[in-house]
């Protein structure tokens, strides 16, 4: 097969100065793209700021070659938002795609987690990928043409302990990437999302210790395998010219890569439905051998 190139399009990848967004940037600029790496380069739970992570990878890809510009505002931010897209356009004159990376981690139980660090948490993950989007999306209808990959996690699905901040944010991620890929088919732009597994500063053995309650030493070996080079892949497939999906998660990482689905079974159905129903059904309820996965297809199209 051909390699997926990406020869005069322009990318914009947000948090793309460390972790996964500075691997998602490196492999769009070896594949050709014209790169908007933005990082606003603050501590992982989202204070402080420095233009050091964003300058260090444009720095990377012009030295390999590449073509590269630095952006250091906030995704959380609705002008700042605005200004990385303008960026897009004023230096390079488009823009194709958009990959929302920028992210945060604020590990802790529940009763502890104040509004304000649940305030940061959603600002970031879940309005910055609105804000972002709300800038991008008028140049990409008026090109009838744009790829926006978002990034989902397993914290979403409740399987990450003191996680519900992130989680809830993840969440919004989600809901936001499906019903914004119903709107995007009929104007060719799709939106999908990755769900990655990678060892990075957010999953640091540090922060995973304070998550599982184990020693970060438990954590040290298990993530060196996750390399987040490993991850990549999927988002540049995701936003490549030739990709059909729409709507979709793709879980990625240690070289594995799978869809996450919703799916839905037959249930039962009753004329008079009660709570003892239910009760008295709840394996057949519950049973999704058989089910089907949801799609992003409008509700009336499938009653
Ligand atoms: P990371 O901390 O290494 O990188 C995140 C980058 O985003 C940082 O460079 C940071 O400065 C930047 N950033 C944070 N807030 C920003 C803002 N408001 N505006 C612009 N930039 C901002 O972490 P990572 O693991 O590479 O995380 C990347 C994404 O992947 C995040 O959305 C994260 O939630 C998600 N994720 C990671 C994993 C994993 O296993 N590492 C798992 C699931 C999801």
């Amino acid at each position: 097969m051909d390699e997926l190139r990406f020869d005069d399009r322009t990318v914009i990848v947000t948090g793309a100065g460390r972790g996964l967004g500075r691997s998602h940037a490196l492999l769009f600029a070896a594949r050709g793209a014209r790169v908007v790496v933005n990082d606003l380069g603050g501590a992982v739970d989202g204070t402080g700021a420095s233009p050091e992570p964003a300058d260090a990878v444009v720095a990377e890809i012009l030295s390999a070659g590449g073509d590269a510009v630095a952006s250091y505002d906030s995704v959380a931010d609705p002008d700042g938002a605005a200004s990385i897209v303008r960026a897009a356009l004023e230096t390079f004159g488009g823009l194709d795609v958009v990959v929302n990376n920028a992210g945060i981690s604020d590990v802790d139980s529940f009763d502890r987690l104040s509004t304000e660090r649940w305030q940061r948490m959603v600002d970031v993950h879940l309005f910055g990928t609105v804000h972002v989007l709300q800038a991008a999306w008028p140049v990409m209808v008026e090109a009838g043409y744009g790829r926006v990959v978002n990034t989902f996690s397993e914290g979403g699905l409740g399987r990450i302990p003191k996680a519900t901040s992130y989680g809830s944010a993840k969440g919004g991620v989600l809901g936001f990437t499906r019903t914004l890929a119903s709107e995007g088919a009929n104007l060719g732009i799709s939106v999908n999302a990755i769900s990655p597994r990678a060892d990075t500063r957010s999953s640091a053995p540090e922060i995973l210790a304070q998550i599982f309650d184990l020693p970060a030493e438990t954590f040290a070996g298990v993530m060196k395998a996750m390399k987040p080079e490993l991850v990549s892949p999927a988002a540049v497939f995701l936003a490549h010219e030739s990709c059909t999906l729409n709507g979709e998660v793709l879980v990625v990482g240690e070289g594995q890569v799978c869809r996450m689905a919703i799916v839905e079974n037959e249930g039962i159905t009753r004329a008079a439905l009660t709570p003892e129903d239910i009760a008295a059904n709840l394996a057949k309820v519950m049973d999704v051998a058989g089910a089907h996965v949801v799609s992003i297809n409008n509700l009336l199209e499938t009653v």
